[in-house]
């Protein structure tokens, strides 16, 4: 059969998404060039604001409408159900995001509709990836245990669940072999790694660098791994910032120097109705110790603005918090209560208009934070991996360095591949972008 999958979410989806595809291939269909011409269509859904369920919703609708043979996946799915086919009365199947490995399987009975919630994933589903490129994805977390007030992530995604070092260092090894040369590690809170569950057959026995940490020696073994340039993580944790996590970013310099450190909020009396677990103070003092190391190090965030009961003050808190931060990018999220969450019991009190109001304040500073920080930065030479073309302007070139910056260059004079690394200097600073010229291979 002729697929499709469209994705919503986050980059959880995407891997998910990938493996899906890889999975789909290896039984023997075959990729279309685009949804018009596929028989089958997946949706990858989000749940994690009401907007982004009701997106991946309304898309598997039209599809349906399409006369396809649908099947949605993901977070949206576990969330709902059976209810899903109240929703959707002729989707064709529906399967949860810890599930999506029985996909092949679904497409080859054809027996319509079906459901699959279940929690078992088969280690080499986890692993499957497409062909080429010289990025992946690689999930070594599943699910969390935090429950956030908030967040219905543990409830869609289920318990955490760290997979075995060796599988992942395995799988990062053929992926290297396959010309994989940057991987980015995926899981709510990686640097929860190992500690539900042990990650290491050996755990007592020290790493070759005497690492005791679970995270910090899966680095080390990953950055052993010949062809493996680069390695970035997300989601962290401040309870994660340990000196041990500071020693790796120090003695391998593939592993790139960005943390996703998401904060939700500045004020501590918000971070505890939220069952955050750190204090401003502590979130400001990981944020520091970063920085100390590297004052370069890239710091980006998630932040909620209307939480239930956040006052004008709460806010404020939140505002100067990013500043003492100094994030070099952030991503703002509208409040939204998802059912089954502890805060989806308290009135959701502050007004729409008012949050949009919050998102723009917030919006607004991180241009100007951006700015200041990325100027910090003309004059010097970064050191990126050429992703591609620059979308914008014709002539340029487009790539990232260590600390995930979006750099662009002319590359008229010195033509790039993808998956090169370059040497850029930087000529220019925008809020988001540094502009330069190479300065060599
Ligand atoms: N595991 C990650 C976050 C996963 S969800 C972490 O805790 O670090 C991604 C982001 O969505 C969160 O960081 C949060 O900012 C946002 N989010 C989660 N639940 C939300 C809700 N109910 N309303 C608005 N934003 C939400
Ligand atoms: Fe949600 Fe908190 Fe888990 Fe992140 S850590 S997925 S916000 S419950």
């Amino acid at each position: 059969m002729k697929f499709h999958i469209h994705t919503y979410g986050c980059q959880m989806n995407v891997r998910d998404s990938e493996a899906v595809e890889a999975l789909l291939v290896a039984a023997g269909h075959v990729k279309a060039s685009g949804e018009a011409d596929a028989d089958l269509v997946i949706v990858n859904s989000c749940t994690v604001r009401q907007k982004a369920e009701e997106k991946a919703v309304g898309k598997a609708g039209n599809l349906i409408a399409a006369k396809k043979t649908v099947g949605l996946m993901g977070c949206a799915v576990k969330r709902m159900g059976a209810d899903v086919f109240k929703r959707l009365p002729k989707l064709d199947f529906a399967v949860g995001p810890r599930a999506f490995g029985l996909i092949p399987r679904i497409v080859a009975e054809g027996r319509y509709p079906r459901l699959e919630l279940g929690e078992d994933m088969v280690p080499e589903c986890l692993a499957a990836h497409v062909e080429g490129g010289w990025q992946a994805f690689v999930t070594i977390l599943l699910g969390c245990d935090n429950r956030c007030s908030y967040c219905i992530v543990p409830d869609v995604r289920g318990h955490e669940y760290s997979r075995p070092a060796r599988e992942v260092v395995a799988e990062v090894g053929a992926l290297a072999r396959r010309g994989v040369k940057e991987v980015c590690l995926l899981g709510q809170s990686v640097l929860r790694y190992g500690v539900r569950n042990a990650a290491w057959d050996e755990s007592d026995a020290p790493s070759p660098g005497g690492y005791k940490e679970a995270f910090p020696r899966l680095l080390e073994a990953l950055a052993a791994i010949p062809g493996i340039e680069r390695i970035r993580f997300t989601s962290a944790h401040p309870k994660g910032c340990t000196d041990e996590l500071v020693r790796a970013y120090r003695e391998f310099p593939q592993v790139c120097r960005h943390l996703h450190l998401p904060v939700q909020s500045g004020s501590d009396r918000v971070l505890a109705e939220m069952g955050r677990r750190y204090t401003r103070e502590e979130y400001l003092a990981a944020v520091r110790k970063l920085r100390d190391f590297d004052p370069e190090f890239a710091v980006t965030t998630d932040v909620i603005v209307g939480y239930p009961g956040e006052t004008e003050a709460d806010f404020e808190e939140t505002r100067s918090l990013m500043d003492e931060a100094g994030f070099d990018n952030s991503f703002v999220f509208k409040y939204s209560p998802r059912p089954g969450t502890r805060s989806a019991a308290l009135p959701d009190d502050v007004p729409t208009e008012e949050k949009e109001r919050r998102d723009q304040v917030l919006l607004a500073d991180q241009e100007r934070r951006g700015q200041s920080r990325n100027e910090a930065l003309v004059g010097t030479v970064r050191e990126v991996i050429a992703e591609g073309p620059s979308k914008r302007v014709a002539d340029r070139w487009s790539g990232r360095d260590s600390g995930n910056r979006i750099v662009v260059w002319e590359s008229s004079d010195a033509p790039c591949r993808a998956g090169e690394k370059v040497r850029v200097e930087i000529l220019e600073a925008h809020p988001q972008v540094l502009v330069g010229r190479m300065a060599g291979k």
